[in-house]
């Protein structure tokens, strides 16, 4: 009853035998301790050589499908039935669940979550990658420790204190393939009962990854300053998501008076911590960047994450935390045999492109451009929209706000822009608790807006906002 393919389209002939037998016996075609014909009397049927047919038989008594008993031949196995599946009837999937994506093909101009591939050094990248691998090849041969390549670390550090007034020894560190990763690790040695206190509007992100772990959360409101104290007063929070450089998504930059009640607010219960999520940092345009909230912090309440996904590629999947030394413990005691989540070629590539020099003039080099790239786009919006738009978040970072003064919803807006091949990102989207502004508001990311496609970009969403 076998049907070989002698063109071998389906495989080796061998491989076809195994099939078809393993098939029948799961379908019961054959019943358990049948006597299967004896490799010699299959070779003639089928006349093929005893080697193919040999090598089938093999393959079924390996997995169990067939067992031999000396002199008698070869039989089925006892198995139990189960529901096989009958052959050429594939289940589709869903059309729901196909990854085409409902974006594909829209324009992303303006998203905030890219980063413009134009502007990686790629060919810098290479020769740090091909640096390091050959210098320190030995350590790909062992799994790393859990936080990272020490080496890794030291650079980090010493690159985080000189840059973002960040205090930590390399001990404090822990890299990760993102920010959400770490989170879920962070959460992992705070108490159960904690309570999130998280920015409103915030990171979306943060907020769907505590809820997925069942934790608490509190939406605090937020004013021009950030985090309105008396809000944080009032709640029940104990830990604290802030991004302080930058407020994501509103684009406020949180001055020292505001900081300085954080830290006290931190320092004033013994359960308090505050995560500092300096995720675009490096973008400052008027003035120099401001410290860092874990640079103030004298009383290990801080625990300060950190990112490369946009400063160079989302794509590197690079971002670390720093832990305060009473949380270091607990990761030590609790977490340490995790393994590290980041590629060690990544770790040590990026070291090279840090200690070669080359990060920092990536970050001067596109700090440059963005800065060229963000005053050309909000020209251009105040040319084109007049009086109906203003401009807010703008003084650092790589996204600000804008929102119009029209008789239209976000979501109408939005829609518009898609139909016309633009894909745009509303504020609503990031209010987790709370009722979003009437005011049509939208976050316009600039770093992979090049400027030949500025136009063509504020023009969709001139059609997007009035037609
Ligand atoms: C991009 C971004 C990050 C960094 O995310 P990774 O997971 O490190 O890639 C963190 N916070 C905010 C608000 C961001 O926009």
């Amino acid at each position: 009853m076998l049907q070989l393919d002698r063109k071998r389209s389906q495989g080796y002939l061998y491989q076809q035998i195994y099939q078809q037998i393993k098939q029948a016996i799961l379908e019961r075609q054959y019943k358990p301790h049948d006597r299967l014909p004896s490799k010699r009397e299959l070779a003639t049927t089928l006349r093929i050589s005893l080697n193919s047919v040999n090598a089938a038989y093999q393959q079924l008594v390996a997995e169990g499908y067939l067992y031999t008993r000396e002199r008698l031949g070869f039989f089925v196995e006892e198995l139990d039935s189960f529901y096989v599946k009958p052959k050429n009837q594939d289940s589709d999937i869903p059309p729901h669940l196909l990854e085409v994506q409902k974006t594909e093909g829209l324009k992303k101009y303006f998203s905030h979550m890219s980063a413009d591939i134009h502007m990686f050094p790629l060919e810098k990248w290479l020769s740090c990658e091909e640096q390091a691998l050959k210098k320190k090849k030995k350590l790909l041969e062992e799994y790393i420790d859990p936080q990272g390549v020490y080496s890794v670390r030291q650079t980090i550090a010493r690159f985080l204190s000189q840059s973002r007034g960040v205090r930590c020894y390399p001990e404090q560190i822990v890299l990760g393939s993102g920010t959400q990763l770490l989170t879920r690790q962070l959460t992992k040695l705070l108490p159960k009962d904690t309570i999130y206190g998280l920015e409103e509007p915030g990171y979306q992100r943060m907020y769907q990854l505590l809820k997925s772990e069942d934790r608490s959360i509190t939406s605090l409101e937020i004013d021009w300053k950030g985090i309105r104290i008396d809000a944080l007063q009032a709640s029940m929070a104990n830990v604290l998501f802030t991004t302080p450089s930058h407020q994501f998504p509103t684009g406020a930059i949180m001055p020292i008076s505001r900081r300085i009640q954080l830290l006290n607010w931190a320092n004033s219960a013994p359960d308090r911590y505050i995560v500092e999520d300096d995720y675009d940092s490096e973008y400052k345009y008027d003035a120099d960047s401001i410290p860092s909230l874990q640079g103030m912090d004298g009383a290990s309440r801080v625990i300060y994450m950190g990112s490369f996904s946009k400063s160079l590629l989302p794509g590197l999947r690079m971002s670390y935390m720093v832990l305060p030394i009473p949380l270091l413990e607990m990761y030590r005691r609790s977490l340490h045999f995790l393994m590290s989540s980041c590629s060690t070629i990544t770790q040590l590539t990026l070291q090279a492109f840090i200690e070669t020099g080359e990060y920092q003039k990536h970050i001067k080099k596109t700090t440059k451009l963005y800065r060229i790239r963000r005053a050309m786009l909000i020209d251009k919006l105040l040319d084109k929209f007049g009086d109906c738009i203003s401009v807010e978040g703008e003084k650092s970072g790589l996204h600000f706000l804008v929102s119009f003064d029209i008789d239209r919803t976000e979501e109408q807006i939005k829609r518009q822009a898609e139909e016309k091949g633009l894909l745009l990102y509303g504020i609503s989207r990031f209010y987790n608790q709370s009722v979003p502004p009437r005011k049509p508001t939208l976050i316009l990311g600039f770093a992979n807006m090049r400027t030949t496609d500025m136009d063509e970009a504020v023009g969709l969403l001139w059609e997007a906002v009035f037609n």
